[in-house]
């Protein structure tokens, strides 16, 4: 299920069908759809909308187009709109250079005092930033508070989302990202980490391929979805799970599930989150940031027994293969590992281990010849290319924990089918050095992002 984060059902553009539009859009597999108000007029007939719709919620705002018109009497109105319950944002507020249909000097008084509103109301904001990527920022870090928002139909470069994000604000990308001639906003669309990407359609503007140069409404969000999927190398299920979590962070539409998941799908894999604890505290482990992958939330209150693994597991051969892969070294729970292993390859499926590599150092012996026959794929992180760098950056609890590492390697392939390591790029590691070390060891070397998990 999707949500369109931005659109403009209020316009003149869907008076002749709306009511159809706004099935089109449920029967598509959009779940919510958040209008954002530019005009009086608008705003108004937002919230009459929303009241007729429980799909559809609200941003109360003034464009920059027309921040002219935001007077004393508009303003105290806006005060009054952002109080209802189902208006989940100021906007669409900020600053649009490219057509000045309100003086430079007015859109940015009209952006203060609507952020300001925000702050006031406690509501994210949702901004518009055209041509205007200094003056946007500025105001950003001289009007943010508690509450942050997005950059809507985000059309900057990576500079200003790098930017934008260092004050917690989310990047949403439109059908722009689907134009032939957007090479930039495709390198944004791969760029923007999980935890800050949201999406929309800002209809009735800015239809995707193939369906551009028709009027836009949120059923086509679907078009953007599968384009940003495909470039971020995710399905449309991963991209609509991961959106639907930050909106709902955002706009706090819906309560967030606060239980850990124990198995969880990415692409066509079940990876399995049997325990948070490790023996590394590497500094680039996403679980310091969050306790979310791909939409998932990993964290868990205690870890699962075997037989409840088992049982969240259902046909392993719906599967590309199951991976154990969480927030934490599976080889803790050595025992579990085994039995689950053992259990995935009667029933025909296939296994995969990611690991940190200190399986043999946590149980004081060589445990790779117990793996034989359960495991068909092990891949181990490096992560450095010597001892006092690994140290540095994943802190192991383990003294010498990078021989046993190397050494786990070698013996990983004497019963493993299949052996890789895997690092993070960051810029304290030298690659090349971690590339003769994965060659000189015969095993396939993955360089993994810093921002991709799972
Ligand atoms: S080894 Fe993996 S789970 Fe453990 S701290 Fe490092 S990145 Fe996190």
């Amino acid at each position: 299920m999707l949500i369109d984060t931005h659109c403009h059902l209020d316009m003149k553009a869907f008076d002749g069908d709306r009511e159809e539009v706004i099935k089109r859009a449920g029967d598509a597999g959009i779940k919510y759809i958040i209008n954002v108000g530019s005009d009086r007029e608008g705003n108004i007939r937002g919230l009459r909308m929303f009241r007729e719709h429980p799909s559809i919620y609200s941003a109360a705002g003034i464009h920059p187009h027309n921040a002219k018109k935001l007077d004393y009497s508009l303003y105290r109105e806006l005060k009054e709109w952002v109080r209802e319950p189902k208006v989940i944002a100021v906007g669409e507020i900020g600053l649009d250079y490219h057509y000045l249909h309100s003086p430079k000097g007015v859109q940015v008084e009209a952006f203060r005092r609507q952020m300001a509103l925000a702050k006031d109301a406690g509501l994210p904001v949702i901004v518009h930033s055209r041509e205007a990527k200094n003056d946007t920022l500025r105001v950003l870090r001289e009007e943010i508070s508690d509450t942050t928002g997005v950059l809507h139909c985000f059309s900057g470069d990576i500079d200003m989302a790098k930017k934008a994000m260092e004050l917690g604000f989310y990047i949403s990308l439109a059908g722009t990202v689907t134009f032939r001639n957007a090479q930039e906003m495709r390198e944004i669309a791969k760029f923007v980490p999980d935890e800050f990407l949201l999406i929309e359609t800002d209809a009735p503007y800015l239809s995707p391929e193939p369906v551009r140069g028709r009027r836009n409404e949120p059923a086509f969000l679907k078009h953007t979805a599968e384009v940003i999927a495909g470039i971020r190398g995710i399905t449309v299920a991963d991209l609509a799970r991961i959106t639907m979590l930050n909106a709902m962070k955002l706009f706090k539409i819906e309560e967030i599930a606060e239980e850990g998941e124990i198995v969880y799908r990415i692409r066509d894999s079940l990876y399995l989150n049997i325990t948070n604890k490790c023996t590394n505290r590497c500094g680039f482990c996403i679980k310091f940031r969050t306790n979310y992958v791909k939409g998932h939330n990993l964290r868990l209150e205690k870890d699962p027994a075997a037989l409840q693994i088992i049982k969240a597991i259902g046909d392993p051969r719906d599967y590309g293969e199951i991976v154990f892969c969480g927030i934490g070294e599976p080889f803790l729970r050595l025992d579990v590992v085994k039995k689950v292993s053992r259990w995935i390859k009667q029933q025909g499926g296939k296994v995969r281990i990611n690991t940190n590599g200190q399986g043999n150092l946590i149980h004081g012996r060589n445990i790779l010849p117990e793996l034989q026959g359960l495991v068909d794929s092990i891949s181990v992180s490096l992560d450095a290319e010597d001892e006092e760098k690994y140290e540095k950056i994943c802190r192991p609890s383990f003294k010498g924990a990078y021989r046993g590492v190397i050494e786990f390697i070698k013996e990983a392939k004497k019963f493993i089918p299949e052996v890789r390591i895997t690092v993070v790029k960051i810029p304290e590691v030298d690659i090349d050095r971690c590339r003769a070390i994965a060659a000189e060891l015969g095993v396939p070397l993955r360089e993994r992002e810093f921002n991709e998990v799972g």
